[in-house]
Parts: C-alpha cells; sequence; structure tokens
C-alpha cells in the first residue's frame, strides 16, 4: 500500500491525517482518493469503518476555496448522529485550513443553523430532511455547490429518504461532483446514480477489508424469546466486555433492556429515537468517554456511529436483512481492532443466520454459554426477573404500610390487588410481549 504523500494531496491534508494516526490510506482511499481528485464521480461500495469519510473528506477538502462564505460541500447522511460524526472528522481533516462545517439536522435549533449557514459555511453535513427544510426556507443557498455526497445512501433508502435524496440532488448546480457511498446496491439507489451522476466510477471494497470479516462471530440458539434477557446477561457476564452496543428490534426493548441490565450493576443506557436530541448527545458523549459500558440501541439511532473500541455487538434480536447485521456489527472491529458479534437466534431463525453467513461471506459460530434455567412463565410476569423484583418490592411495601386489619387503606388496597390479577389472568403486559 502506498502512503498519503503519494496521493497528492497539499500538505495542510498530510499534515491533519499524520495528526490524526493515520500512516497509510485504506484501501477505499487509496483507490477513491486519486479518482475524485481528477473530478470523477464515485460509486464507493463500502460500509462505515472502511475509512469513507476520509476517502470523500480529501477530495472535498482539496477543492475548496477558503475565502468563499457559500457552501461547497453538501453531504448526506441517514442520522444526525451521523451528521455529527462526519462533521467532526471533517474538522479533524480541516484543521489547518480553517474551514467552516455545519452539521443541520432535526432535533437541534434551526435558527441557530440559520444563523451559521448566514455567516459562512463551507460544508454542509445533513440529513435530508433538514437539509429540504433549509432549501424550501430559502437559508441554504446551493449555487456555488461543486461536490455533493451521499453518505450510507441504502441506509437513507431504508430510512424514506429516496424522494428527499432526489429532490436535493435535483436542486444542485448540474455541473458538480457526486459521490455516494453505500454498503449495498438496491435497485432504487443505482436508479438515482444513473440519474444524477455522470459516468461513476465504481470503487469496491474487496470484502477482505471489510471490517466485519475481521470480525468474530458468534451465536447462541434460545428456546424461545424469553430467554434473551437471561442469555445477554450471561454472556454480558461471561465476557465482560469493554464496550458493547446491543442492538434491540424497538424502543421499548432497548428501554427495558438497558433497565434490566442496570438493575443486574450494569453500566446500561439506551439510545434511541424517542429521546430528546439533548438526552442522545449525553448517553453517546458517555458512551465515547467509557462512562457506560453497554449502549442498547435501535438500529436507526446507532447506525453509522463510529465509536472507537467498540469490543462486542450484540444481536439482541437478530435484524430480518443481512446487511443491517452487516451494518451492525460493523461497528466493532474497526481498522486494526478486532472484534466480537454475538448474535441470540430463536430456533425458526437458524435459516436467516445462514442467510447472512453466505451475505457476508462469514462463519458464524457457536457460543458455548450455558445460560442456566428460565425462571418458569408467569402470567403478567415478565420472567427477567427484574419485574418481577419491583412487583414483589412494591407488595411489600404496601404490606408494611398498610399494616393492620382495620387500616382504611386497606379497602383500596385489595382492589387494586383484585384488579391486578385480573390483568395478570389476562396474560402478559404488551410492553413484555414486545421485548
Ligand atoms: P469511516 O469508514 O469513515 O466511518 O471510518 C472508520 C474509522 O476509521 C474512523 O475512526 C476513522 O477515523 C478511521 N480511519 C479513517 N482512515 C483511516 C486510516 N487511513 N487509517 C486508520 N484509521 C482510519
Amino acid at each position: 500500500m502506498t502512503g498519503f504523500e503519494e496521493l497528492g494531496i497539499r500538505k495542510e491534508l498530510l499534515k491533519a491525517v499524520q495528526d490524526m494516526g493515520f500512516s497509510k490510506p485504506t484501501e477505499i482511499q487509496e483507490v477513491a482518493i486519486p479518482l475524485a481528485l481528477q473530478g470523477e464521480d464515485i460509486i464507493g461500495q463500502a460500509q462505515t469503518g472502511s475509512g469513507k469519510t476520509v476517502a470523500f473528506g480529501i477530495p472535498i477538502m482539496e477543492s475548496i476555496d477558503t475565502r468563499s462564505h457559500h457552501p461547497e460541500a453538501v453531504v448526506l447522511v441517514p442520522t444526525r448522529e451521523l451528521a455529527v460524526q462526519v462533521c467532526t472528522e471533517l474538522d479533524k481533516l480541516g484543521k489547518h485550513m480553517q474551514i467552516r462545517t455545519l452539521p443541520v439536522y432535526g432535533g437541534a435549533s434551526i435558527n441557530v443553523q440559520i444563523e451559521r449557514l448566514r455567516l459562512g459555511v463551507s460544508i454542509v453535513v445533513g440529513t435530508p430532511g433538514r437539509i429540504m427544510d433549509h432549501i424550501e426556507r430559502g437559508t441554504l443557498r446551493l449555487d456555488k455547490v461543486r461536490i455533493a455526497v451521499l453518505d450510507e445512501a441504502d441506509r437513507m433508502l431504508d430510512m424514506g429518504f429516496i424522494d428527499d435524496m432526489d429532490f436535493i440532488l435535483s436542486k444542485l448546480p448540474k455541473k458538480r461532483q457526486t459521490m455516494l457511498f453505500s454498503a449495498t446496491m438496491p435497485e432504487e439507489i443505482k436508479a438515482l446514480s444513473r440519474k444524477y451522476m455522470h459516468l461513476p466510477q465504481e470503487v469496491l471494497v474487496s470484502k477482505d477489508e471489510i471490517s466485519v470479516k475481521e470480525i468474530e462471530h458468534t451465536y447462541l440458539q434460545i428456546p424461545e424469546p424469553r430467554a434473551r434477557f437471561t442469555a445477554v446477561r450471561a454472556y454480558l457476564k461471561k465476557h465482560k466486555p469493554r464496550l458493547a452496543i446491543i442492538f434491540t428490534r424497538t424502543k421499548i426493548a432497548a428501554d427495558n433492556l438497558a433497565q434490566g441490565l442496570r438493575r443486574n450493576g450494569m453500566k446500561a443506557e439506551a439510545l434511541h429515537g424517542d429521546l430528546s436530541q439533548r438526552r442522545r448527545d449525553q448517553v453517546m458523549q458517555r458512551f465515547r468517554q467509557k462512562r457506560i459500558q453497554v449502549l442498547v440501541a435501535s438500529d436507526l439511532a446507532a447506525r453509522g456511529l463510529d465509536i472507537c473500541d467498540v469490543s462486542h455487538v450484540i444481536n439482541y434480536h437478530l435484524p430480518d436483512e443481512p446487511s443491517t447485521y452487516v451494518h451492525r456489527t460493523g461497528r466493532t472491529g474497526r481498522i486494526g481492532k478486532r472484534g466480537v458479534a454475538f448474535s441470540l437466534a430463536l430456533p425458526d431463525q437458524m435459516g436467516l443466520l445462514g442467510e447472512i453467513e453466505r451475505f457476508a461471506g462469514i462463519s458464524i459460530e457457536e457460543e458455548e454459554l450455558k445460560i442456566g434455567k428460565l425462571p418458569p412463565a408467569r402470567p403478567g410476569f415478565n420472567n427477567r426477573g427484574f419485574g418481577i423484583r419491583n412487583r414483589e418490592r412494591r407488595q411489600h411495601r404496601g404490606r408494611s404500610r398498610l399494616g393492620g386489619r382495620n387500616n382504611p387503606r386497606r379497602e383500596s388496597r385489595d382492589r387494586s390487588k383484585q384488579h391486578s390479577e385480573r390483568k395478570r389472568e389476562q396474560g402478559p403486559a404488551p410492553i413484555w410481549r414486545s421485548l
């Protein structure tokens, strides 16, 4: 492999990559940067972890006129977290060039963004919804844009942003360079590239380079859904991950699991789209600072996050799509670091595991883990330990507080007891069913 010097980039950028601690370009950087510097449109089939931000960041920095006050590059990303992350990486790259970047995403004050845009920004990195909002308000000038990047295009498609991407691309100057990065190439993305890109050069990072191959993949077959919590708890106790991300299918499952783990003495927090932006930022910051050991996340929230040192990715719920498995597990085993992915699979999901193996070209080995006996199924209880204890604690408190037979509050307590019994007969509460 060549060094960054051989890519023919300016000394400010060479110094920046040195400061960032990169000794040589990754495969996608080595191939994509020279092509992009010649002005070619690029389709990079690469996932997070391949070094693609620097691969499009360097050509952007090379083309920017630092004296201009108007945006010259627009980067579309699927999530707010990724917007912040990409901006942070671009800020590091542009450190010696005084390039101003701005992340724009929903949930943050639009007025602050408008003011920053007014003051002058060279690179705007944002989610399609908020970028469209700025275009419609006339607060984002696009006439000077010379480079457009679609980052994690397949994910933006999954999130329903295809029309927004189309709209934004249609508003950009015709004479521009476009770079599109995507881990997979669904037909809609190909169609978008045919419509808006000019003879794009395809850069396919060989699977060996993709970090998913550097990960040890394991699974545990569980007999039924209610074994999930016990299994994950046993796994975490056995492996004591330095920093783990656990993926759940739903937001409520993320909340409940994080709560259950905290009750078992672990430093766990949930991250999902129902949290306020402030809370999400707080959680992310605590995780990056390693003050949280386990981040329990829904797919949306964790997509594209680049957190160094994630040692374990756990699929509490297996994703339906093999590509999502690749996206999720790409959070660990970052360049030069080894990671572990662990998945829980129900008996009827063994076929899906096989599909994932074929799709990603990996082998998922069975994890040797004794999870012990499951608590007996008790209707109305969640069987994960934490709910039961809570309820018992409440009942115990009730007894001591209400005390003697003639206590006037006893009647009301009995009524609520009858209510709980009725509820119990009706079966488990929906909140636990969704786990
Ligand atoms: P990305 O694919 O852009 O999400 O990058 C994944 C991680 O790789 C980030 O933490 C980057 O800082 C890091 N990275 C990017 N380029 C290199 C490089 N040439 N050498 C080592 N790490 C890199």
